[in-house]
């Protein structure tokens, strides 16, 4: 990682400060001063100083619990972002939500800085399984769940690949249930039961790959991947 990345996302320094550090020689690395900003450093072979405080370049990686009424993306002049809700000091320059959840939809939310993770787990090939909880405005039955399991066409004409889904509760004019898909397209389960003539009136991400939703994690609150959860999603 460049060396001035390094500081800015570690003090989130102005450009103007920035500079300040480098011309007043505040910035060691390996027990020099280093003067040049666009240097590539790694924490793990590299020792970075600034003022005698030690810097890291390792990732940052942030499980949210988005909530409804904010949008997937790092900024808008309007609406509030999923990069808002992370605080200041945790927020990384490069920090970007991998994948997308719809504005009204809530829940699981991955969020890093680690530009190659996030490419690798959004690929078409990648087949990262995720799971929803959806409220939908109609009975749900066993040809639901078969032609979900077939693969539901879309309006137009697209085909998605085989699906799961299980019927938690279904009244005349409403259902709850449980849906898991193995890819990633755009309004994808609202598309689904369209597709099924029914209307998703509510949608939460429980599940992506092995990461899922903490039950004590509020709607807005956030929290690192546990190293656990880190290796198993690499
Ligand atoms: N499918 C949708 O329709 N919306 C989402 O936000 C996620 C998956």
């Amino acid at each position: 990682m460049r060396l001035d990345k390094v500081i800015e996302n570690n003090l989130h320094t102005t450009r103007k400060a920035m500079k300040r550090l480098f011309l007043m020689k505040r910035v060691w690395v390996d027990g020099k001063i280093e003067q040049n900003p666009q240097r590539n450093v790694d924490s793990q072979l590299h020792k970075v100083l600034v003022d005698g405080k030690r810097l890291t370049t390792q990732h940052v990686y942030y499980l949210l619990n988005k909530p409804k009424g904010v949008v997937t993306a790092k900024q808008d002049r309007q609406i509030e972002t999923v990069v808002d809700l992370i605080a200041v000091k945790d927020r990384r320059t490069d920090l970007y939500p991998v994948g997308r959840l719809d504005r009204d939809t809530h829940g699981l939310l991955l969020l890093t800085d680690n530009g190659q993770l996030g490419y690798d787990l959004l690929q078409p090939g990648s087949k990262v399984e995720k799971t929803y909880r959806a409220e939908v405005n109609e009975s749900v039955g066993a040809d639901d769940i078969r032609a979900f399991s077939e693969g539901i066409i879309f309006h137009g004409g697209v085909r998605c690949q085989s699906a799961q889904l299980t019927v938690l509760t279904a009244e005349t004019s409403s259902s709850t249930v449980e849906l898991t898909i193995h890819e990633g397209k755009f309004h994808q389960v609202k598309k689904m039961f369209l597709a099924r003539g029914m209307k998703v009136t509510d949608l939460q991400r429980k599940t992506m790959g092995p990461l899922h939703l903490p039950e004590d994690l509020a709607p807005g609150e956030y929290r690192p991947l546990m190293f656990e959860e880190l290796t198993a999603l690499k």
